[in-house]
């Protein structure tokens, strides 16, 4: 049973058993999701920072980027992505002849906010002829006017890359600059000029809260997000993306975790390896107030009546840029 969601040290079971009554809400929410799939040919797209039970009705689960390309793979007609609202434009960039809808059309994200496309063709002006490398948590607007996009999976091989086509050792890099320092870490010979934004959860985890994990679990392996202030990936024995980070921990002899990323990472791996202790630095700073703003009524709302003024909708001239950024970066993946 859940302890203070406030105590850093005490394993929190998010997933604990619903009681009955909550189990009989459930499965009816989930049976007329299932009514409603069908009758929309969706697809339920599902970032692991969601709520654990909008995550267990979606028919995909993972990072933003991946779950745009395995919708863009299915003949649904409808993606309901539930995530923010960079997410679900980028699916729709991959899948534009399908209907994108957010689970919920309020949620956005405060980092991708942080700079505009005014904001961005204003620092272009700052340092002429450096290329720009957009963090896939950014607007169409901000993508298109980008050189090539980046996820924190990818994000050093991207700009190594962008610098040998470019013939370059500069580029500016927007708009995390957590993730811009470690990417400057890993590449010394870059230079990177990051925008200052970040993301506001990881930014409230703190060193000493991670410390105090590792004193009374000595034996804790520390997975980092490169979103994270740069002394906690100072002491990671891991950084890497959502993906990296579930993938180590499921495959992983060690018994404890200090998950330093947003909690739906910590509730999924709770709930997929209940034998293993997993933990984030204070549970309740961990918490993304976007991400947890989808719920199963809001899914049912939007697929009953796929309101028209919700639906993503990207102008051409914006669509077709942005998509060029996610295409190369694709490439230079691949
Ligand atoms: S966790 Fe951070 S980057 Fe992700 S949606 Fe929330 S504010 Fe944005």
């Amino acid at each position: 049973m859940a302890s203070s969601v406030l105590s850093p040290f005490k394993p929190v079971q998010v997933a604990s058993a619903p009681k009955p009554q909550k189990e009989a809400r459930l499965r009816t929410l989930y049976a007329r999701l299932g009514e409603l799939k069908q009758t929309r040919n969706a697809v339920i797209l599902a970032h692991l920072y969601e709520r654990l039970d909008v995550q267990n009705i979606a028919d995909h689960v993972g990072d933003s980027l991946g779950l745009s390309r395995q919708a863009a793979q299915t003949s649904a007609d409808v993606i309901l992505f539930c995530g923010v609202h960079f997410m679900a434009e980028t699916a729709k960039l991959l899948s534009p002849d399908k209907k994108v809808f957010l689970g919920n059309a309020n949620a956005g994200c405060p980092m991708a906010d942080m700079i505009t496309r005014q904001q961005l063709i204003a620092f272009k002006a700052q340092h002429p002829g450096v290329p720009v490398v957009a963090y896939v948590n950014t607007s169409a607007e901000v993508k298109a006017e980008s050189d090539v996009c980046c996820t924190s999976a990818n994000a050093t091989g991207v700009v190594r890359a962008l610098c040998q086509q470019h013939g370059v050792d500069r580029v500016l890099f927007v708009p995390d600059k957590n993730l811009g320092n470690y990417v400057q870490s890993q590449c010394p010979d870059i230079e990177l000029i990051n925008w200052d934004g970040f993301c506001p959860t990881h930014m409230r985890m703190h060193l000493e809260d991670v410390e105090a994990l590792k004193k009374q679990y000595p034996q804790a392996m520390i997975l980092a997000h490169p979103e994270c202030n740069d002394d906690i990936k100072a002491v990671a024995d891991v950084i890497g993306s959502t993906t990296v980070i579930r993938q180590t921990a499921m495959a992983s002899d060690k018994r404890v975790f200090i998950v330093c990323t947003e909690d739906g990472v910590r509730a999924r791996l709770a709930q997929d390896c209940p034998d293993k202790l997993f933990f984030t630095p204070t549970q309740a700073c961990a918490v993304c107030p976007n991400m947890k703003l989808t719920r199963l009524e809001n899914m049912i709302a939007t697929l009953e009546h796929l309101p028209e003024a919700d639906e993503i909708v990207i102008p051409d001239a914006i669509a077709e840029p942005a998509r060029q950024t996610l295409a190369l970066m694709m490439a230079i993946d691949s």
